[in-house]
């Protein structure tokens, strides 16, 4: 499959970054540190379950779509010329 590049409609913003949003995911992460000056330090996160609610600027929270089908349809997206190119 082609690869896209993300580049957000809203003209005051520009960014690039595209961010996934889920919901009802249970996040478990092992606890390295115990006690100190942040009291918990974390190591490696693990999600389960969890469903996507919507895709959107990671910058200013633009939304793009609700589900990958959308998301590829999106006026967002272009084909990335760079990674296509490989
Ligand atoms: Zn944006």
């Amino acid at each position: 499959m082609n690869r896209f590049a993300f580049n957000c409609p809203n003209s005051q913003c520009s960014s690039q970054k595209l961010e996934e949003v889920m919901v009802d995911v249970t996040v478990t992460s092992e606890v390295t540190v115990i006690g100190g000056e942040e009291v918990l330090q974390y190591g490696k996160q693990t999600n389960l379950d969890g469903y996507v609610v919507r895709y959107q600027c990671m910058k200013c929270g633009q939304h793009i779509a609700n589900n990958e089908d959308e998301l590829f349809k999106s006026k967002a997206l272009s084909p990335n010329e760079k990674e296509n190119s490989r």
